[in-house]
């Protein structure tokens, strides 16, 4: 047997709101916060215990690192998640750019005062599990927690699952690649005693920088990052492994970048456990990572120990709260994003907000050093087939090149906020998404700080 009948359940309506977003990672936020700010009742639901996402549940604390001299980018929200963050002295400086990475711990509570102070309704420990479709517009949601199966009602959805979980259900065309093409996920950890002092006299005599990329990962430049530092380690874990003191599991990779080393012997954000063959949006691949993953990073912490000067008496301090995934679906939109668009200055006229040409994936790395942007079309995060959804972060309508510029923080950003806007006022307006009228959405997207062109 391969199925089991659901009997039909009635279901108690939770709640009733103009504007629902589903998930409060980078994008969820940044769409919820916008989509209140312009006075339209906003619910945001998430199904951990804190907002964030990526940035607090896996801790990924670098949210600008491609900002140097000569970046252009959007501003909006991003600046002000900055600003709050170090208002709170919820930041450390971020070790290779001109910018400052988040404290993954902090910012729970920094994205808990700005939600607040926005006025949105947060709903944490809300599991979205089905969408309600009639006539081919979103109506509402499932729900699954602690007080059971509820529904809530919203006249627009904005879908920032990462996954694209709500689109899915809802009936959206999507793209997803076979398991073995997937990004691979990351156990990310952090560790505590380190005698920072020997360990950054130890990276000043290595010097690494971003070429060392190319050893390791299948990564191309374009030429102008080669000197540039980076906070890269792979060398101890290739002499770990010709030494036999680490055992590397054929679908797992040891090895990359690290944040911030602060005062109190911290260095965070240690990316360096890297999973292959992992479809995030099957209960078993994400259950397998995350034990491999965890075995590994205890492996990779008596690497550091052993190779690495100033991390002898070096702990983990944590790992991330959850494994952190980085590609599955993407949806069909109006308009498909291309690569030809992140490494072209793509302009659109329908542009919700501009991103500095950052690409990070899909073996290409370029950072932004020369002032060239691209700017992001509405189209690419409306969705066919069904209305009143938008889509915003990294799952948006967009082939593979395009995701690694798309998939960082900062555009998930833009594109949230973008969706946030959009969304408020074609509830005021009373028009569906796909009808919005787009100058308005530009024009209150420049009210709110943002770069729209
Ligand atoms: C290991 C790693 C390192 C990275 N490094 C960087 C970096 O240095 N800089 C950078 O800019 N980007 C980096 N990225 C990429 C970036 O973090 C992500 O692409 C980005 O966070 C995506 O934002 P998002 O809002 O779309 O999704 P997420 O950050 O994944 O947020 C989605 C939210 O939705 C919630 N959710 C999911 N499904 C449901 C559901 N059904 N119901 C309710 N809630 C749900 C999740 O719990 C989460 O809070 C990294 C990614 C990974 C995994």
């Amino acid at each position: 047997m391969k199925y089991i009948n659901e009997p039909p359940k009635k279901i108690p309506i939770l709640a009733k709101t103009d504007v629902l977003v589903v998930g409060g990672g980078p994008a969820g936020l940044a769409a919820a916060i916008a989509a209140a700010r312009e006075g339209v009742n906003t619910i945001l639901v998430e199904r951990y215990g804190c907002f964030g996402g990526v940035i607090t549940q896996v801790g990924v604390e670098a949210v600008a690192w491609y900002r140097h001299e000569g970046t252009i980018e959007a501003g909006g929200l991003l600046f002000e998640f900055e600003e709050k963050a170090r208002t709170f002295g919820a930041s450390t400086k971020e070790c290779q750019s001109d910018s400052e990475a988040l404290d993954a711990e902090m910012f729970k509570y920094v994205a808990d005062k700005m939600v607040t102070e926005a006025g949105v309704k947060p709903l944490l420990h809300c599991y979205a599990v089905d969408a309600i479709v009639e006539d081919g517009m979103i109506k509402g949601i499932i729900t699954e927690s602690k007080s059971g199966r509820q529904a809530i009602l919203a006249k627009r959805i904005i879908d920032c699952t990462g996954d694209a979980d709500i689109a899915a259900l809802a009936g959206v065309p999507f793209t997803k690649r076979k398991r073995e093409e997937l990004s691979i996920v990351t156990q990310m950890f952090h560790c505590r005693g380190v005698n920072t002092e020997r360990f950054l006299r130890y990276i000043e005599e290595l010097k690494p920088t971003y070429a060392d990329w190319k050893g390791f990962w299948k990564m191309e430049t374009s030429g102008k990052e080669d000197n540039m530092f980076s906070p890269y380690l792979v060398k101890p874990f290739m002499d770990a492994i010709n030494e036999g003191f680490l055992n590397k599991p054929d679908n797992v990779d040891f090895g990359g970048t690290y944040s911030s080393v602060t005062p109190e012997g911290e260095v965070t954000q240690l990316n360096m456990v890297h999973i292959s063959g992992i479809d995030c949006t099957n209960v078993e691949d994400l259950t397998r990572a995350e034990m491999i993953g965890r075995e590994c990073v205890i492996n990779a912490v008596n690497v550091l120990r052993k190779y690495v000067p100033g991390f002898e008496k070096a702990r983990l301090r944590n790992f991330g709260m959850t494994l952190g995934t980085r590609e599955s679906r993407f949806i069909e939109g109006h308009y498909k994003m291309t690569g030809k668009d992140v490494m072209n200055q793509g302009r659109f006229e329908d542009s919700i907000g501009i991103f500095p040409e950052f690409i990070d994936g899909n073996g290409i790395l370029w950072l932004p050093t020369t002032g060239r942007y691209f700017q992001i079309p509405y189209r690419a995060i409306l969705p066919k087939k069904i209305d009143n959804l938008l889509v915003a972060g990294r799952c948006i309508s967009g082939d593979i090149m395009a995701h690694a510029a798309f998939r960082n923080m900062g555009c998930c950003i833009v594109t949230g906020q973008g969706a946030g806007v959009a969304a408020a006022i074609s509830v005021l307006d009373d028009v569906p998404t796909s009808k919005v009228d787009i100058r308005k959405v530009q024009s209150t997207l420049e009210k709110q700080n943002v770069r729209v062109f």
